[in-house]
């Protein structure tokens, strides 16, 4: 068979949970791009999606997936929904989604995009994804898609025992893991996200 997208872009630089590879040619990534770029859909690489926001290149979203090790009885919050693009991907991978965007207009467009592709069953709330969901708390796993300087304290603390947090700190994409109340750091690749913003 030839080498798709998938191939090309993910499986040949790493990417090679089969869950995971599955999920990104599940996903019809461009239902969840702009219309003036559907045509880029499937490039390698990130995308405006306006209010200075960009859908993560698919090489990310699934090196972030591939990280949350989901084994798919997961409950998983995703910080920074923006197109909703990740957490269908997450939809695919785990039990439950739980999806938390700042800027309004996004998580609106987010909700009529994870519908028109059968994803509905992922729950977009509009807020300060940096604080988590402590109500809905622990997270089996916790996927950031905008880049903090600092460990999110909340987010750690969200954590389930054994749960896995993947997020951009400064310039790295890392995964958070606690093991008996120590936190192990484990960096995964350079990568460019917009900032997390924290409104205090
Ligand atoms: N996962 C998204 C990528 C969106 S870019 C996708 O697949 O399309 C990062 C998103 O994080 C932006 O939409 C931005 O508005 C949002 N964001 C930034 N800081 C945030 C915060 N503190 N809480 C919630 N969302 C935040």
């Amino acid at each position: 068979m030839a080498a798709d997208w998938v191939d090309r872009q993910l499986r040949e630089r790493g990417i090679r949970d089969p869950r995971v590879l599955a999920a990104m040619r599940a996903v019809p990534r461009e239902a969840f791009v702009p219309d003036d770029q559907s045509e880029h859909a499937y490039d390698d690489a990130a995308l405006e999606l306006g209010y200075g926001q960009t859908i993560s290149q698919p090489f990310v979203v699934a090196l972030i997936c591939q990280a949350l090790e989901l084994q798919g009885d997961e409950l998983v919050l995703d910080v920074g929904t923006g197109s909703g693009y990740q957490a269908a991907v997450l939809d695919v991978l785990a039990e439950r989604v739980v999806s938390v965007e700042r800027i309004p207009e996004l998580a609106e467009s987010a909700r009529r995009n994870l519908a028109a592709t059968g994803h509905d069953a992922v729950e977009v709330l509009v807020g300060d994804g940096s604080l988590g969901v402590p109500e809905l708390a622990p997270f089996g796993a916790i996927a950031v898609a905008a880049a903090a300087a600092e460990l999110p304290q909340a987010l750690v603390d969200q954590l389930a025992p054994g749960g896995r947090l993947v997020l951009p700190l400064g310039g790295t994409l890392v995964q958070v893991t606690q093991d008996a109340g120590r936190l192990r750091v484990e960096p995964l690749a350079a990568v460019r996200f917009v900032p997390l913003v924290i409104v205090r």
